[in-house]
């Protein structure tokens, strides 16, 4: 796939996992197509689902606020999810469906080609880092995952009722803006993780 458009065009109206049955909208991505972040979360929720586009209810609200204090716009970034499509009742993905619907988010990755990946939560950070890991470690750790940089902080979502996590949200953000600041040869920060994307003998 060359461009993000053709890569849409080939998912289609998808039914390749059950998901595609339950559905409203199939929430591609969003964003800047050479953006130098990439924000990947976990799964469309009921706004979302409505209406197409990731990280419109007041989860949402917050991500921008977060790229806000950075001086980012949302259109300065790219976000997409680990499942492009709305489990139901938000429960979690599964494991299948994650097998069989992250192939097009390694395509966006590829085709976007981030300096860093922002992971949101326990999903897209376990996916990405292929750690088992739990959130609550690697949250603000700046981690290596092949070529890119990637920063795991908490959903926003978890941080929505919770005035501690939603600190902690902002403080790893700062981080993120630091490590943007320092540029790409920037001191360079000890790789922890195995790669995923553009690693080892993988193609890009
Ligand atoms: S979740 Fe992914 S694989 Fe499943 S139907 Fe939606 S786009 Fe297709």
């Amino acid at each position: 796939m060359r461009t993000l458009t053709e890569l849409r065009d080939h998912i289609g109206d998808c039914h390749r996992c059950p998901l595609g049955e339950t559905r409203t909208c199939l929430v591609f991505g969003v964003g800047r197509e050479d953006a130098d972040v990439m924000i990947i979360g976990e799964a469309p929720g009921r706004n979302e689902d409505l209406r197409g586009e990731p990280f419109v209810g007041a989860a949402g609200t917050l991500l921008d606020e977060l790229l806000a204090s950075i001086g980012l716009e949302r259109d300065e970034v790219y976000i997409a999810n680990i499942l492009k499509c709305r489990p139901p009742g938000n429960r979690d993905p599964q494991a299948g469906e994650i097998e069989t619907c992250t192939p097009f988010l390694r395509e966006q990755v590829a085709l976007v080609a981030p300096r860093v990946i922002v992971t949101l939560g326990n999903f897209a950070t376990r996916f990405v880092l292929r750690t088992d890991a739990a959130i609550t470690r690697l949250r603000g750790t700046v981690q290596h995952a092949g070529r890119f940089e990637v920063l795991p902080v908490f959903h926003p979502a978890a941080a929505l009722y919770d005035r501690t996590k939603r600190d902690v949200l902002f403080d790893d953000f700062r981080l993120l803006g630091d490590l943007l600041a320092a540029g790409p040869d920037g001191p360079a920060p000890e790789p922890v993780q195995t790669a995923l994307f553009g690693g080892e003998g993988e193609e890009r």
